[in-house]
Formats: C-alpha cells, sequence, structure tokens
C-alpha cells in the first residue's frame, strides 16, 4: 500500500521533471514508482503510508553510519544553531581538511565543493591548467557527475536512461573525450600511443559502481598509473565512492596504487552537501587564489557540513575493524544471494569489497560496461519489486551498487536473502 506516496508523487510531477530532484529516484528503470520517504533510522527507512524497508541505497553510499545518526545529527544540530552558512573562513573547515590530509594518501592540499560533481570539473580544469593539455582519458559506464566533458558513455543515471551522452552537450564539449573499456589495458596502451601527447588526465572510478559494481582486474590500476607517468598526464581517482568505504584511504590505500588527485564526496561530508578534490601542494595550488585555475562556490566549506564530514571521518579514525565488519557484511549479503539464486535455478553474480556489494544477473561474471548492459535488466526490475514489496530497498537500476552501513546487522542481511529466496523464485521464467 502506497496510497500516500503516489498521491504525492502525482503532485510532484506537476510541479518537478518526472516529479524527482534526480532521474534514478523516479524508479523509471524498474517499471516502479517511488516510496516518498517520511525518515530513516539506522538501517531502516519509512515511507509516509507506514511501510518499512531496509536500506541498501542509503543516499547513495552517503551515509556509512546510517540513517539519523545521533552522533552527526547532534553536530549538525550544534553547529546550525552557531549559524548555517557564512562565506568566509571557518575552523570546521580546517579541522575536516586536516582529517582528509591525515588519511587520504597525498592529500597535502584539499578544496572543498559542495557536490562530486563539482569535484570532478574543477579537478578537470586544474589538469587541464597544470599540464597545458586538452584531452581526457575515462572508461565506459564510469560516472563522474554531470559535468559536460565527462558525460560521454557515463554510468549510472546516464546509463540507466540509455542516454549515450545526453542532449544539450555539443560535439565540442566531448571532443576531447576519450572512452575506453574499464579493465581493457591493451585500449588504454592504444590510446595512450595515439593521444598520450596532448592527454592531461586519466580519470577512473578505481572501482566501478556506477555501472553496477564491478571490481579493477589484477594489475589494472598500476597500469593506470605507469602509463599516466610515462606520459606525463594525471592520475585521478574518483574515489566520490569509494572514498572513506574501501578503507580510511579509500582505494588507493586498498590496492596500494597512488594517484596524483582524489575527488571525495559522500561519506567526506557524513550526509551533508560536502565534496573535495585533495593533492600534491604544486599541483593543488594552481586553483585561485594561489594560482590562476578559477573554481568558486558559495556555499564550498558549508560549516553544518564540515560538523557531519568531521563526526563521520572521526568515527572512521577511532574504529579499527570498522571495514573488516562492513566487509564481512558485504560478503554474507552476496554469499546470501548466491546461493539463493542457486536454489532458485536464476544465473546470478555477487561481489562485495568493503562497504560495497553488487549483483548481476548474468551467467559470468560483469568485468565491463558491455557486460553490465549485457546483463539481464527485466530479471533485475522484477527482482527490485519483488524485494520492495518483501521490505527491501535495493538500488533502482542494475547500474548502480549496494552500499553498506554500519547500521546493517546480521538478522537485516539474513531477512534480506530469506526476502531474496522468495523474489527469485517468484521471477517470471524470462530466458
Ligand atoms: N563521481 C562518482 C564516482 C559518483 O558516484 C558520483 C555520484 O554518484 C559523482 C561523482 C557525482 O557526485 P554528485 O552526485 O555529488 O554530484
Amino acid at each position: 500500500m502506497r496510497e500516500r506516496s503516489d498521491k504525492l508523487l502525482g503532485q510532484a510531477r506537476s510541479l518537478m521533471p518526472g516529479g524527482v530532484s534526480s532521474p534514478v529516484r523516479s524508479f523509471d528503470a524498474v517499471g516502479s514508482d517511488p516510496f516518498f520517504v517520511e525518515r530513516g533510522d539506522g538501517a531502516l527507512l519509512f515511507d509516509v503510508d507506514g511501510n518499512e524497508y531496509v536500506d541498501y541505497v542509503q543516499s547513495w553510499g552517503a551515509l556509512l553510519f546510517g540513517h539519523a545518526d545521533p552522533a552527526i545529527v547532534q553536530a549538525i544540530a550544534e553547529t546550525a544553531a552557531r549559524g548555517t552558512s557564512f562565506g568566509t573562513p571557518s575552523e570546521l573547515e580546517v579541522e575536516l581538511a586536516r582529517l582528509v590530509n591525515a588519511m587520504v594518501p597525498g592529500a597535502e592540499r584539499v578544496r572543498f565543493v559542495s557536490s562530486g560533481t563539482e569535484a570532478a570539473m574543477t579537478a578537470v580544469r586544474v589538469a587541464r591548467g597544470a599540464t597545458g593539455r586538452p584531452k581526457l582519458l575515462k572508461f565506459a559506464g564510469c560516472y563522474h557527475g554531470h559535468l559536460d566533458a565527462l558525460l560521454a558513455r557515463a554510468g549510472s543515471g546516464v546509463a540507466t536512461l540509455g542516454i549515450p551522452g545526453s542532449p544539450g552537450v555539443t560535439p565540442g564539449t566531448t571532443a576531447d573525450t576519450i572512452v575506453v573499456p574499464y579493465n581493457d589495458s591493451d585500449a588504454v596502451a592504444a590510446a595512450i600511443s595515439e593521444h598520450g601527447d596532448d592527454l592531461a588526465a586519466i580519470l577512473v572510478e578505481p572501482v566501478a559502481a556506477n555501472m553496477g559494481l564491478v571490481l579493477p582486474a589484477e594489475g589494472f590500476l598500476q597500469s593506470l598509473r605507469t602509463h599516466a607517468r610515462e606520459c606525463g598526464a594525471l592520475l585521478i581517482f574518483d574515489e566520490v565512492i569509494t572514498g572513506f568505504r574501501l578503507a580510511a584511504g579509500g582505494a588507493q590505500e586498498r590496492f596500494g596504487v597512488a594517484a596524483d588527485v582524489v575527488l571525495l564526496g559522500k561519506v567526506l561530508g557524513g550526509g551533508m552537501p560536502a565534496a573535495a578534490l585533495a593533492g600534491p601542494a604544486d599541483l593543488l595550488e594552481h586553483l585561485a587564489p594561489a594560482g590562476d585555475v578559477y573554481q568558486a562556490g558559495t556555499l564550498s566549506g558549508n560549516p553544518v557540513a564540515m560538523a557531519a564530514g568531521i563526526t563521520a571521518l572521526g568515527r572512521i579514525q577511532t574504529d579499527p575493524t570498522l571495514y573488516d565488519r562492513l566487509q564481512a557484511n558485504g560478503r554474507e549479503l552476496a554469499r546470501g544471494l548466491l546461493d539463493a539464486a542457486d536454489a532458485a535455478e536464476v544465473p546470478l553474480t555477487a561481489t562485495a569489497l568493503g562497504g560495497l556489494a553488487g549483483f548481476f544477473f548474468a551467467e559470468k561474471p560483469v568485468t565491463n560496461y558491455d557486460g553490465a548492459v549485457a546483463s539481464d535488466g527485466a530479471a533485475y526490475a522484477s527482482f527490485f519489486r519483488g524485494m520492495l514489496e518483501r521490505g527491501v530497498y535495493l538500488p533502482p537500476s542494475r547500474f548502480e551498487a549496494l552500499f553498506m552501513s554500519t547500521a546493517h546487522s546480521s538478522e537485516h542481511i539474513a531477512g534480506t536473502v530469506a526476502a531474496a529466496g522468495k523474489s527469485l523464485a517468484a521471477l517470471p521464467r524470462l530466458r
């Protein structure tokens, strides 16, 4: 029963394009309509009709400690009581920058912005400004926000909507963007031998989480490091999702590969709008006012967002088993889904790493965007709807990852696996 949600959706559609503030929230990709949230608590969401869901979206990864974490809510309330935005420097920015500097490898300087899109946009400008080169190398199915230059074969909502780029993005804007398949070192080598001298940056999600969850092949990230160094391009790790979710130092720490610039967001803001780019001083100091690469933001370094981020990162620093627990839970979920699929004789692959999990309706492991597209979208949509009816909220698109939080317990996972067993058994025979 979602009577009130349906009514609100009707009103929203008459006021907002598609009734939502961001496309994937519409549930279009899974042939359903969204529920409207009344509140969240830990691993759970409650909708306006009183339905309860175990939430594996967690605000698209922004929440590492679940909804309405008391310490984060308290930090937000106390900070907001002193003012919500000043447009001048505050001590909170220094404190959060110090935490980023201590936790993220190579983060000598940090520029705070308000969204991952802005972080990527700024990093592209810095890379081009610092190298004097125009071209960018990105990977099909990797999403770096909705900046024009990188909306070429992007994942996430663009993949969901099946839009190769987007109307409104001119060929000129993406003319300097080269796209190659993820996990394909040969394609990278070929692109570099053709464009290496013009390449400002290689941008990559070190673990791809916007085409479903796709792990880097052994040696892939290291090969990007080597290629970038050899051709004089910067290696930009987009850790908007993986930062503080795979390890305190993100994918750089997890895979032992150093990037030149790191993009951060989501967990960085503890559920409030904050993002950043970080890297060595000589590079980041190209940014105004230290240098001449322009970038600015009215709400950048917002005190309330900084306070939430400080609380989240402080918690990470003082919890040495956090990532082991997240990963153990993710693996338990992945294993449970595999067993349930086996029992239902449905082809499924599943994996988990740090605070990320993912699965595809596919016969063999998915290693790139084409593989993700070839997975069974109709099965995913049907499974999503079955799980929602059973009180489990999965990402409303097969091109997204599942996000674990410290609030997810073994009981939540056992309940999810039980629901999966029933939902898989009820799948129409699509193949
Ligand atoms: N980069 C990655 C890897 C992301 O997953 C996202 C958003 O999901 C972004 C960048 C863009 O961040 P935002 O939505 O905050 O603009």
